[in-house]
């Protein structure tokens, strides 16, 4: 939900923004069949088999071999991830002048992401498969409630522990800056613990503002890069947005679509496993060997959801656009802000219906510029 806004150097040629865009979608479609082309050819090899008894033959307690086993299955897969990786994450990004990384700072983050990211699967991993052993019949009710409680602990502790690994935070030190948003804070009825810098400069040329964490970690972070390129009523604007997100109850209403889109998959999950599993050559759910059956399972369903996600997203921001705008004095803070997006940043103003529609979270800078001009009228 965080409002992106992108300052690039050079202006917005529109036929280079469609470019740029053309290149990121090809890139994720690339990835996509990818990611899908890896996960049939360990099932229908059954090398997902051999590898799981190998791992077993090394370490026979069933938590060590599952870590055997997504160690290997992992590592072959960000291998064949790299070059799209690198292609998508820094020699575009690169070209179109929008990053500020050298190759060792990105090889950096990747690392760091990798090893963050492999942590938290690992976890995720041992912990479904260790309930599938000990609870056969109810594992896929048990695991639904706990990645729910675990999306609630990560968005408050987000803030204080994993966006610290990847960027630089500073105490924003304009007083009258702080004022001006400590302000808007009390009108939304929401408190905050401070206002930060986020360093984003030494990586991109993009500027970003967000409203993180929840409850007692809820902060306001602004980019640097924002802050460089935005006048203060501007700034207020876009976290203004953000703070429509806390009022109108965006964050509950996401953790209800994600709990349930948490349990539907689950039970689906555990369907496949049942129905499919034993033709496969799997012994049970609890054979882990099944992993690549159990995250194409996630993967088709989170593909034929993205739609309906995105237009319930789309909806949100829409609302938090209408909230921005009744909380600051005149819309045209709000529509300068965009403006700048849209004529220095390489967001696509006039994205394909069809485009819009399946991929995109949030409206068009267009359509958002046009309804704070109907609401200035
Ligand atoms: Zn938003």
């Amino acid at each position: 939900m965080l409002n992106a806004i992108s300052v690039a150097t050079e202006g917005a040629d529109p036929a280079r923004v469609g470019r740029y865009h053309r290149a990121r979608r090809w890139l994720s479609v690339a990835g996509f069949i990818l990611d899908l082309a890896y996960l049939l050819v360990w099932l229908l090899t059954r090398w997902t088999l051999e590898l799981r008894s190998f791992a077993l033959s090394v370490a026979p307690p069933p938590a060590l071999a599952l870590l055997i086993y997504l160690l290997a299955f992992g590592l072959i897969h960000q291998a064949l991830d790299l070059p799209i990786g690198y292609a998508k994450g820094y020699w575009l990004e690169r070209r179109y002048a929008l990053s500020n990384l050298t190759l060792a700072g990105w090889a950096k983050d990747q690392l760091k992401g990798l090893g963050v990211g492999g942590a938290l699967a690992i976890l995720a991993a041992e912990w479904v498969y260790w309930t599938m052993r000990h609870w056969p019949q109810y594992w896929w009710e048990i695991c639904a409630a706990a990645f729910i409680v675990f999306f609630i602990l990560l968005a408050n502790l987000a803030p204080v522990l994993l966006l610290p690994i990847f960027f630089k935070f500073k105490p924003v030190e304009d007083p009258a800056l702080i004022e001006r948003l400590m302000e808007l804070s009390r009108r939304a009825g929401k408190q905050v613990r401070g206002v930060y810098e986020w360093g984003l400069s030494e990586k991109t040329k993009k500027a970003n503002a967000a409203l993180t964490g929840l409850g007692n970690t809820r902060r306001i972070i602004i980019s640097d890069t924002l802050l460089d390129h935005f006048s203060p009523p501007e700034v207020e604007a876009v976290l203004a947005h953000e703070f429509g997100h806390h009022v109108r109850h965006h964050i509950l209403r996401g953790l209800a679509v994600e709990t349930a889109v948490t349990f539907v998959g689950f039970y689906s999950v555990n369907a496949v496993l049942r129905n499919w599993g034993p033709r496969l050559g799997f012994y049970g759910p609890a054979d882990f060997a099944n992993l690549p059956l159990l995250l194409l399972v996630t993967g088709a369903l989170s593909f034929l959801l993205l739609p309906l996600v995105n237009l319930h997203s789309r909806q949100m921001e829409r609302e938090a656009d209408a909230y921005a705008l009744a909380s600051i004095e005149s819309p045209d803070a709000f529509i300068s802000s965009m403006e700048k997006l849209a004529a220095t940043n390489l967001s696509e103003r006039h994205p394909a219906a069809w485009i819009e529609f399946l991929f995109h979270s949030h409206p068009s800078v267009e359509k958002r510029i046009a309804f704070a001009k109907s609401w200035a009228r």
